[in-house]
């Protein structure tokens, strides 16, 4: 499988505020002559209080206040497109980066509050067959300032009602290809003098990434692990999750059990239900299986339809039967409500979709 090499990005003259933890950026002011305190201080108001202009910072000297603009960049993206749902509940937005490329985020409210999806790549190497964002390749990675700005806007969005929403990497992109720039986005919004989330309210979605699974299990951060299955047999798998030839279902599973072990949390198994693809009685049986040999819930995903694919969700009888046969036999099981599909917002379609329309 060709994996597309992300092109050289430039780093920006002034960095981004927004991409540096609190550590980096005291020793960024340390640098310059300023105690390293003052990161914390900046931290504050800009996470805490939400106040982005250094002129109300009034607790600094007027000097640093002036001397900001010129030490981190606190500018936010440009929002090129916000589409909303007729319910209220389901917003997309497009934002533009410093390279004009555009990257979608989206916020939803459910009944166990608000919810934000981020994304983190412009589009994706990992091309999932039934997957919009897949069909663009991959553009490039995001930094770690560039998806802590899609919490802010969203926030902003809300006008921080919610102290307590809930984050998702099931944006465009592999977040475990990202890794670097990923963590350093989740230790500044987990921060307590960041946005201070717990990382139960963090979940990371991977298509199945084995080392990199391995890897974040050692972080010592609970987060919340997703797995993209879809498919019980390597036969499927191969088809519908390329990478899945890379790292089968045989390494595959046993690192997401190491996972959930070591952090002591569930890991979600996401199955997208694709009709006549992986809907059969004999899918759930083998899907019950797994998820009762793993510290595990399910997630079932209908599918979201992308123009051009020739994928179909099931009727509502199939998705029905499907779940019927499922949940006497699996630890939990739970039926997303898809939000968002008249927007081009919902999961997987995620790729530039519906924008001027
Ligand atoms: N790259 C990450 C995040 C992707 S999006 C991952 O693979 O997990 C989040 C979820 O939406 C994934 O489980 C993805 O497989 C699923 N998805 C993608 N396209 C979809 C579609 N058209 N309908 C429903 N789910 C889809």
């Amino acid at each position: 499988m060709p994996i597309l090499p992300t092109p050289p990005l430039l780093p920006p003259a002034i960095p981004g505020f927004y991409g540096l933890t609190r550590e980096r950026l005291g020793e960024r002011l340390a640098g310059q002559g300023v105690p390293a305190y003052r990161a914390s201080q900046l931290f504050t108001w800009i996470y805490r209080k939400h106040q982005r202009d250094p002129e109300v910072m009034t607790n600094l000297p007027l000097a640093f206040r002036q001397e900001v603009p010129r030490l981190v960049d606190l500018s936010l993206p440009a929002v090129a497109s916000h589409l909303c749902t007729p319910d209220g509940d389901t917003h997309k937005l497009v934002l533009t980066l410093g390279d004009g490329r555009r990257v979608e985020c989206v916020s939803m409210r459910a009944e166990r509050g608000l919810t934000f999806c981020l994304s983190s790549q412009v589009g994706c190497a990992l091309r999932c067959s039934f997957c919009a964002t897949g069909l663009m390749g991959l553009q490039r990675n995001l930094r770690a300032e560039e998806i802590v700005t899609q919490v802010l806007v969203m926030g902003d969005l809300h006008r921080w009602e919610d102290d307590s929403f809930n984050l998702v990497f099931m944006g465009m992109g592999e977040p475990l290809a990202n890794y670097d720039a990923v963590m350093d986005a989740v230790r500044i919004l987990h921060d307590p003098l960041g946005l201070n989330l717990g990382a139960r309210r963090i979940t990371i979605s991977t298509c199945g990434l084995v080392p990199q699974i391995e890897r974040l299990a050692g972080e010592g951060l609970a987060l919340g692990l997703a797995l993209s299955l879809h498919a019980t047999t390597d036969e499927l798998r191969d088809t519908l999750v390329p990478v899945n030839r890379r790292w089968p279902l045989r390494e595959l599973l046993p690192a997401a059990q190491a996972y959930g072990l070591r952090t002591g949390r569930r890991v979600t198994l996401e199955y997208t239900l694709i009709a006549d693809v992986n809907d059969s009685p004999e899918d759930a049986d083998r899907l019950a299986a797994i998820a009762r040999d793993l510290p595990s819930k399910i997630n079932l995903i209908p599918y979201n339809p992308v123009p051009g694919l020739p994928y179909r969700r099931p009727t509502p009888e199939a998705l029905q039967a499907f779940v019927e046969r499922l949940y006497p036999r699996a630890p939990a099981v739970t039926l997303r409500q898809t939000q968002g599909g008249e927007i081009w917002a919902a999961c997987g379609q995620l790729a530039g979709l519906g924008e001027g329309s």
